[in-house]
């Protein structure tokens, strides 16, 4: 199995070549976006691990041109911990997953034969939690099979809480990986996407805790 890291942090690139190797993984590091680009024109690969924030071109534009080569192969973006914008865009111009950064490396070997695996299948990234689906890339809901109707937020709310379910999630988390730094957070913004997601989700059963002073959580089927 063949992955190219594309990371232009060098402490980070060998932290990863290691891991993966250690995993017995074929691995190449690209530094910067335009090796990156040059590289996959030319070479197959059963995943590529692909850093944003890259000199020369950034991740979203090695993204795009590889998709529009016809390249198929998966692609896991490392993003920072709150950049919800960015794993939109990124998960929309056709990356397969991501994984917020700083990562445990367990967790990112983990999202890597996950990854690989469903590359071998031609499926896609998709959490599920009872009746709930999440469609990580095409950014859709269903219940039962039938889509339902969310918004962006509601969107980002649910995936914290299916990611962490099970787990209490407090406001200062889902604020963290919904807003950027420097936008304004209402004081009840969280608590309206979550009454708006109780009222989609509970007909079907699909239960969100208030634990009280703490946060919520998605309430694990038994
Ligand atoms: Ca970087």
């Amino acid at each position: 199995m063949r992955i190219l890291i594309v990371e232009d942090d060098p402490v980070l690139a060998d932290g990863l070549v290691k891991s993966l190797r250690g995993a017995d993984f074929a691995v190449d590091v690209a530094h910067d976006g335009e090796q990156a680009d040059s590289i996959l024109a030319v070479e197959n690969y059963d995943l590529v691990i692909l850093d944003l924030g890259l000199p020369r071109i950034d991740g979203f534009e090695v993204i795009k041109r590889l998709r529009r080569r016809g390249g198929t192969a998966p692609v896991l973006i490392l993003t920072a911990r709150d950049a919800l914008a960015d794993r939109v865009k990124g998960l929309d111009l056709g990356a397969d997953d991501y994984l917020s950064k700083p990562f445990e490396l367990p967790e990112l070997e983990a999202r890597v034969r996950a990854l690989i695996r469903r590359g071998q299948t031609g499926s896609s990234s998709v959490l599920t939690h009872g009746p709930l689906t999440l469609d990580l890339g095409g950014r859709r809901a269903t219940l039962d099979g039938a889509p339902i109707e969310l918004s962006a937020r509601e969107l980002g709310v649910l995936e914290i809480l299916m990611l962490r379910s099970g787990r209490v999630v407090n406001k200062e988390q889902f604020a963290e990986q919904l807003y950027g730094h420097d936008e304004e957070v209402g004081a009840n913004a969280i608590e309206v996407y979550v009454h708006r997601l109780r009222k989609k989700l509970e007909p079907a059963g699909v239960v969100i805790r208030t634990i009280r002073g703490l946060g919520y959580l998605l309430e694990k089927k038994s």
